[in-house]
């Protein structure tokens, strides 16, 4: 079994290698922080849309989706603050003129404490960076990167710039004439397209107070430090849901959505102890409570959904820039308002990592007379790229035929592949590879009594069962 530090570049490695992920324009040697879904990822990623998207808009009878553009009125983004507040503040080594994001210079050291037994001086240095991040005291947090002797990973140097403020969002040119085209943004996050449609959906749809609406689309950022594969990129997916509520019942809806969202991410077979709840000690400018839900990466603990309080912040900025009413009547009470809003905010690339990085498996199944091992994906049979694999034992005898029979009835229930090339062992591995729970195995016997073998991935089992039944059984495990 791969560690941990190099169980994550064995994931990068079978990720590429099975048609999972590629480095974006990969020929001309890729596009830093930009990545490609293959055959196997694309398909694992809209398992995971599919799953959230009926979670929330067909589970859930409050809640309905939309799909905004990812283009909005510039305005939008003075309204939200984006224009003045989404950015990090940075700093730069002299030296080697690489760029680093303060916390996470400044996170590397607390980590580097706490590895060395000095967990009294990580907690003190992580309680003196939280305090200076909320108070925006830049130069505090230059002069706790000098007292600490934190050094440039590059030049070895701490030849430090000041700390600067640098705006995430990308910008472009809407309009075919330079002298006629406006400054637009490409959105850094989906949320805003469903507040400027807020009215919208309400009174379209008829919604009553509480009720949701979800979007699921792409965002970008333009992440200084972006690393760590698909977990920070520049263009990436969020799967967002605003959930609309009355004024003063944000605490008890705040922690309804965050014990909702943690049953969600544990229906996902993941154990418990691979998350954590991380509380936001220093608040977005919309925020009056948040929080992340964690996973344990194979490097560490880091956010895959953030929830969030946010107030009535957005929906009454936009009634300010936008001078259109905001608020709703809630008959029930007889009054006007504008509502107050939870956020439940996950990132698909992430989510994707993380189902990844729980699945991967390395097995050893040498026994005294051989080596022998494999890699499996074990993914939940429900976000599981391929369903069934049906595998004919040889391509002769009209084994074959039957093969495609089953394909025929299968298809039309799920994701199934047909191969009839190579040793069976062979074909099981490599669909072990990619995450199929199931393979048939149609051989001699199949022509006699209608009956084939099923193997199950994980256990590597093999029972027979009638092809009549295959169908059922592997529908039975999708939900
Ligand atoms: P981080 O602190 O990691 O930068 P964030 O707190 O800025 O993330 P949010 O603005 O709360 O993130 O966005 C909600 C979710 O969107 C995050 O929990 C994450 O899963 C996802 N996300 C944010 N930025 C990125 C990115 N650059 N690449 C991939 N996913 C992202």
């Amino acid at each position: 079994m791969a560690n941990d530090s190099n169980k994550f570049q064995a994931i990068i490695s079978h990720s590429k290698e099975y048609g999972f992920i590629f480095p974006s324009s990969e020929i001309y040697d890729g596009l830093s922080a930009v990545y490609d879904y293959g055959q196997w990822g694309s398909e694992l990623k809209k398992n995971i849309k599919d799953h959230w998207w009926k979670s929330m808009t067909q589970l859930q009878e409050n809640i309905v989706g939309i799909d905004a553009a990812i283009f909005m009125h510039p305005m939008t983004w003075k309204a939200s603050g984006h224009v003045d507040n989404f950015s990090d503040p940075m700093i730069d080594n002299k030296d080697s003129k690489k760029r680093y994001r303060v916390d996470h210079l400044i996170e590397a050291r607390i980590e580097a404490l706490e590895n060395d037994g000095k967990k009294a001086d990580a907690d003190a240095l992580q309680t003196e960076m939280d305090r200076l991040l909320k108070e925006s005291d830049y130069a505090g947090l230059k002069k706790l990167i000098e007292d600490q002797k934190i050094k440039c990973g590059v030049s070895g140097t701490s030849n430090w710039t000041d700390v600067r403020q640098f705006n995430l969002m990308f910008s472009t040119q809407l309009g075919s004439v330079s002298e006629e085209a406006s400054e637009i943004y490409l959105r850094p996050e989906t949320a805003q397209g469903i507040f400027v449609n807020f009215l919208n959906v309400q009174k379209t749809g008829r919604m009553k107070i509480p009720f949701g609406i979800a979007q699921i689309g792409k965002a970008f950022r333009n992440e200084i430090v972006a690393r760590q594969f698909i977990f920070r990129m520049r263009e990436f997916e969020q799967m967002e849901m605003q959930f609309f509520i009355r004024p003063g019942t944000q605490k008890e809806w705040y922690e309804h959505w965050k014990q909702a969202r943690m049953q969600w991410h544990l229906g996902l077979g993941i154990p418990a102890e691979k998350y954590r709840f991380h509380d936001h000690i220093k608040l977005a400018h919309y925020a009056d409570a948040a929080c992340d839900i964690e996973f344990e990466f194979p490097f560490g603990f880091k956010e895959v959904e953030g929830i969030h309080s946010r107030t009535d912040f957005d929906l009454k900025n936009h009634q300010e820039y936008s001078k259109k009413k905001m608020q709703y009547f809630d008959s029930e009470i007889n009054q006007n308002y504008i509502p107050y809003v939870i956020e439940t905010s996950i990132g698909l690339d992430r989510t994707v990592l993380m189902v990844l990085s729980q699945a991967y498996t390395e097995e050893d199944l040498s026994t005294p007379e051989k080596q022998d091992s494999r890699v499996v994906l074990k993914f939940p049979p429900k976000l599981a790229p391929i369903k069934l694999a049906v595998l004919p034992l040889t391509k002769r005898d009209g084994l074959p035929e039957i093969g495609r029979e089953i394909m025929d009835t299968c298809k039309q229930h799920f994701k199934c592949f047909y191969e009839e090339k190579d040793a069976i062992g062979k074909r099981y591995r490599r669909m072990d590879a990619i995450g199929t729970p199931f393979c048939v195995t149609v051989d001699h016997q199949t022509k006699e009594d209608q009956t084939v073998t099923i193997r199950h991935r994980d256990t590597m089992a093999q029972e027979r069962i009638p092809v009549s039944a295959i169908a059922s059984i592997v529908n039975g495990q999708l939900i």
